[in-house]
């Protein structure tokens, strides 16, 4: 048997961090089986533009680099892959199980439904639907169809029957056919619902794991039910329990975002963007948060890091595990190892999961990564065939290679924008204590005409000058290191100074000393 995994998302125009985790469990069954994972899209809403709607959700796996083996734009075997271009395989169903007496069509009006459920709550029992369009003859349903009265198809559920299945995370799930109303499979309208189009489609599609989020547990009932009705058997069920919203035990929902702001974690993770998306002409917050897999994307993480993370969210290879390959998540992971508690999202360990992975890549990949968001701030051009010159892209290798371990997500390039720019953003209150502060813009001066005179302009050398011209002048080599890398860079932390000023040139740092000297007026 070949495994064969799907993820049915519907078109919402963003791809959620937690339904992404869900995408990935599917995507690790199937490639650790070397089975087939299918996209399947869940618009049987069709008033939405597909393309904005769908666009966000293909380039979250693109990005991710989880390839589907059937789906949107590559198609299959079992096509089409969007439900709503299915719509004569849910008719056709549909009209079987009428057809065999497991589904009838119901002429019941909204106001007696209404009425039968509130006569329900105040007798206090449970409300299941009364069926009484079941009392009609066939002559009198062919009637009332004629006569154009509106009816839907609802699904008839076994009242005497107990539904159960092994669920591969929650264990054994049952449930009593008579608590369950008889659920509408289509609507008045010929739409199919939910509950029916799945089932219709997993069939169809032969789909032998349906892993999805613990939310549609309670639809398993009516599904099972109808997968037996449609003569099939029972895929694997796996529910996953939810992403957690940070510091509590709901669900991560975009509804609450206000609320994660006051999360230190997230809030971190907030001030980045807040930082980031307007140096790259995304405004403010871009349209982007943190509950949206492409704020990860936009900021500058690593696929790899991604996959990590979102493994770790709800599985383990062992009590102790953290940081896991691709490979050897693909190789390790099985649905038992599945937890049964909700896991939250923490941005800090997210962070920390890139900042192992940011480590590990090779330099020029590095490079590759932090150069679209030198272009997209303006800070290096292309060239007319949109590659990057080679001396720009040396002299990029030579800053990612400056900052080493700061260099944390590709956007932290633009911390280090003074390298490309000789517009320099100061900070403020140390370029106060360190350069304006009494006696050492005089020393800075004699400093300056010092290094005007250097030849070779090395970071060996340049210590080696600084140093001297420090036990000259009887003062800690200190004073002159704050403020040549205030001058230089305008800012108080980053790379080595001496490689500061030797990657910014010394015609370069001279002008900028110069210019610092200048703002003291
Ligand atoms: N479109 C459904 C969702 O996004 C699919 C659920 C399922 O996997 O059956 O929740």
């Amino acid at each position: 048997m070949t495994v064969r995994t799907r993820f049915a998302p519907s078109p919402t125009g963003y791809m959620h961090i937690g339904g992404m985790r869900t995408a990935l469990f599917n995507w690790l069954w199937a490639r650790h089986n070397n089975g087939t994972f299918i996209l399947r899209i869940d618009d049987t809403d069709e008033e939405r533009n597909m393309e904005s709607a769908l666009g966000p959700i293909l380039q979250a796996f693109r990005w991710l680099d989880l390839t589907w083996d059937e789906g949107p734009e590559i198609g299959g075997p079992h096509g089409p892959y969007f439900q709503s271009q299915r719509k004569p395989l849910y008719a056709a169903a549909a009209e079987r199980l009428l057809a065999e007496g497991k589904a009838y069509r119901d002429f019941e009006t909204p106001e007696q439904i209404k009425a039968d459920r509130e006569a329900a709550d105040k007798e206090k029992r449970p409300y299941i639907n009364i069926r009484r369009s079941l009392e009609l003859s066939p002559a009198e349903i062919e009637r009332l169809v004629a006569e154009g009265k509106p009816s839907v198809v609802r699904f008839l559920v076994p009242r005497d029957r107990t539904i159960a299945i092994d669920d591969a995370v929650r264990g054994h799930v049952e449930w009593n056919g008579a608590l369950i109303p008889d659920p509408v499979i289509v609507r008045t309208n010929g739409v199919p619902l939910y509950n029916f189009a799945s089932v219709v489609d997993d069939v169809a599609m032969e789909i032998t794991h349906v892993i999805r989020s613990e939310e549609h547990l309670t639809n398993t009932a009516v599904q099972a039910l109808i997968f037996e009705a449609l003569g099939a058997s029972f895929p694997v069920f796996a529910h996953l329990p939810y992403v957690a919203a940070p510091a509590s035990k709901e669900k991560l929902s975009k509804r609450k975002l206000d609320q994660y702001r006051k999360n230190p974690s997230f809030k971190k993770m907030f001030d980045r963007g807040d930082s980031v998306f307007p140096k790259i002409g995304l405004g403010g917050q871009g349209g982007l948060d943190p509950v949206m897999v492409e704020y990860y994307e936009k900021i500058g993480y690593l696929p790899d890091a991604i996959v990590n993370a979102l493994a770790r969210l709800g599985w383990s290879l062992d009590d102790h595990t953290e940081i896991m390959s691709r490979q050897t998540i693909i190789e390790n992971f099985t649905l038992d190892r599945v937890v049964k508690n909700p896991a939250g999202l923490d941005p800090d360990k997210l962070f920390s999961f890139q900042s192992h992975w940011m480590s590990a890549l090779p330099a020029a990949m590095k490079d590759d990564g932090c150069i679209p968001y030198l272009v997209k701030a303006g800070l290096i051009a292309l060239q007319a065939d949109g590659t990057v010159a080679p001396d720009v892209r040396l002299f990029v290798g030579k800053v990612v290679a400056a900052l080493g371990d700061r260099l944390k997500l590709f956007s932290d390039i633009l911390d280090a924008s003074y390298f490309f720019t000789e517009t320099l953003e100061y900070d403020e209150k140390n370029f106060q204590k360190r350069v304006a502060k009494e006696g050492v813009p005089a020393l800075m001066r004699e400093f300056r005409a010092r290094l005007a005179e250097t030849e070779d302009w090395s970071p060996t050398n340049l210590e080696a000058v600084l140093n001297a011209f420090a036990t000259e002048k009887n003062e800690p080599a200190a004073t002159f290191i704050h403020a040549l890398r205030l001058c230089v860079t305008g800012q108080s932390v980053g790379p080595g100074v001496y490689d500061c000023a030797a990657l910014v040139g010394k015609d370069r740092s001279l002008a900028r000393i110069d210019a610092a000297l200048a703002r003291l007026g």
